[in-house]
């Protein structure tokens, strides 16, 4: 599994569509200070779903629409998608190739697909979960990360550890079990007040 494309449209700095071909192997984005380096690798969090705008250096999820310059116009929404090769089947999805796309406006609305198909954020976070590509994952190490992660917290470091090992997606559906069992308790309780009332 590699990251074998990115294509970006008004994210950040990047006004017109642009595309970027990565090959299996190690690639260097190289470019002055402020060309944008780093807004690509903004875009790679983005499209997987980050939802804080600290983390993608901004203040608001505006912030990653181009927002004009003297000479251009502001854009009205930014889409990146991203393909990955898929033919050792590391993500559970019966494609050789995975595309990931994203699209927010300036109302704040936000869109996801997956190869095409419309999805929910929680369907493209179920897809990376455990295999060290999503949001909590570590194959993107962001400036100031490794710091973070040697003098972080012992429970923030465990969730690395959580997603290397595999079982992210079981404490998930775990805790999901758990809300939904307690909502059945309260409305067991409730049924035997209601009854206890009647009797
Ligand atoms: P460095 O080498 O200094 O780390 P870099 O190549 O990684 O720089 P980035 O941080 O990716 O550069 O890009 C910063 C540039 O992106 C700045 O010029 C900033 O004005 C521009 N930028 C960020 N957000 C937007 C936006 N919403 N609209 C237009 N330009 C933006």
């Amino acid at each position: 599994m590699y990251l074998k494309n990115i294509e970006l449209y008004g994210f950040k700095s990047f006004a017109n569509k642009i595309q970027l071909t990565f090959n299996n192997g190690i690639t260097g984005i190289v470019g002055p200070n402020g060309s944008g380096k780093s807004n690509v690798a903004d875009a790679v969090r983005w499209v997987l779903g980050e939802q804080s705008a600290k983390q993608l250096r901004g203040s608001k999820m505006e912030d990653v629409i181009f927002a004009g310059t003297e000479n251009r116009r502001q854009l009205g929404y930014s889409s990146v998608s991203i393909t990955i090769d898929n033919s050792d089947k590391k993500l559970p999805i019966d494609f050789s190739e995975v595309t990931v796309a994203r699209r927010v406006y300036r109302s704040g609305e936000s869109e996801y697909s997956i190869n095409g198909s419309n999805c929910r954020l929680k369907d493209v976070q179920e897809l990376f979960f455990d295999t060290g590509i999503g949001k909590e994952g570590y194959s993107i190490i962001g400036q100031g990360q490794i710091d973070k992660i040697l003098s972080s917290k012992p429970e923030d470091r465990r969730d690395l550890f959580d997603e290397a090992a595999g079982i992210v997606k079981y404490k998930k559906r775990k805790s999901v079990a758990e809300k939904k069992l307690l909502e059945e308790k309260q409305n067991l309780n409730r049924v035997s007040d209601i009854l206890s009332e009647i009797e």
